[in-house]
């Protein structure tokens, strides 16, 4: 596909738009304007076979004519914004010395628990509290690759669409549905949720592998420090441990999610 849309070439740190884009690597501004950047070329592309197109799509001067960018140029159609900008633009842009050749600014998007069809549901995870956006990031990711549906966020968490978040999700962040809710909905959202709700939890009774695991299914994972609430472990229809050999006293909770979903994904096919 051939673009036809104009470029703009940028040189300045100090021009508005490059500033406006800047601002979105803060939470507050981000949220604001419900956007978020992404980074590279492979997650662009990625980001565009998952019907994602950029509002502004910003490349290295150097880049211009590349097949890659013209392929992700010509799904814009005339639609958003193409800033050609200098290396100095782009490592203010990305907060890196060595930054990617290309980024793209893309709409938040978000659903919502009602959006959720039990029919149609295979498997969601459910992250209460997740505060490190690098467990969250590798959570998308893992939920990705063993072919879950989405990510719940449960309460105060850090922001999906930090990032490093969308750094460590390696363009997952495209292919999973994410929902943020606080655990009063979801406590009454899950009351009428009518697929199986395992919980992960460092005093449950069973080994991980014992349930006869069934689709649609929910899997919760409690926070870094604290674990899962009372409240939330009185939620599951069933708790599981994952066996600690060793020394150390819980696993990462990104390893615990990779470790449940696969072992979900073995038992349900
Ligand atoms: N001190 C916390 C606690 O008491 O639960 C440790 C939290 S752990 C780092 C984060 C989450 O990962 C846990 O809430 C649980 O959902 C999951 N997790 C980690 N290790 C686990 C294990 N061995 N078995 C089951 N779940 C585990």
């Amino acid at each position: 596909m051939v673009s036809t849309m104009s470029v703009k070439s940028i040189t300045s740190t100090a021009n508005p738009q490059i500033k406006q884009i800047a601002s979105l690597f803060v939470r507050k501004y981000r949220t604001q304007a419900k956007q978020f950047v992404a980074e590279g070329i492979r997650t662009l592309l990625d980001a565009q076979e998952q019907g994602f197109v950029p509002r502004t799509l910003v490349y290295l001067d150097d880049m211009g004519g590349n097949k890659h960018v013209e392929r992700l140029r010509g799904a814009m159609g005339t639609k958003g914004s193409c800033l050609e900008v200098s290396r100095k633009v782009m490592e203010k842009l990305t907060g890196r010395g060595n930054p990617q050749s290309v980024i793209g600014i893309f709409d938040q998007h978000q659903g919502d628990l009602a959006g959720i069809a039990a029919h149609k549901a295979g498997i969601w995870v459910a992250l209460e509290g997740v505060r490190d956006p690098g467990n969250l990031g590798t959570v998308i990711r893992t939920a990705d690759s063993a072919g879950a549906d989405g990510v719940i966020l449960i309460g105060e968490v850090c922001d999906p669409f930090s990032i490093e978040v969308v750094r460590a999700s390696m363009g997952s962040i495209f292919n999973q549905k994410l929902i943020r809710c606080s655990c009063d909905e979801f406590l009454v959202w899950r009351s009428k949720w009518p697929g199986m709700v395992v919980g992960t939890h460092l005093q449950a009774k069973q080994g991980y592998r014992a349930p006869k695991y069934r689709k649609p299914i929910l899997l919760l994972i409690g926070n870094e420090q604290s674990g899962l609430p009372e409240n939330m472990a009185k939620a599951c229809d069933t708790l599981v441990k994952i066996p600690m050999r060793g020394r150390a006293d819980s696993l990462n909770l990104a390893v615990a999610t990779g470790v449940m979903l696969y072992a979900i994904t073995d038992a349900c096919g």
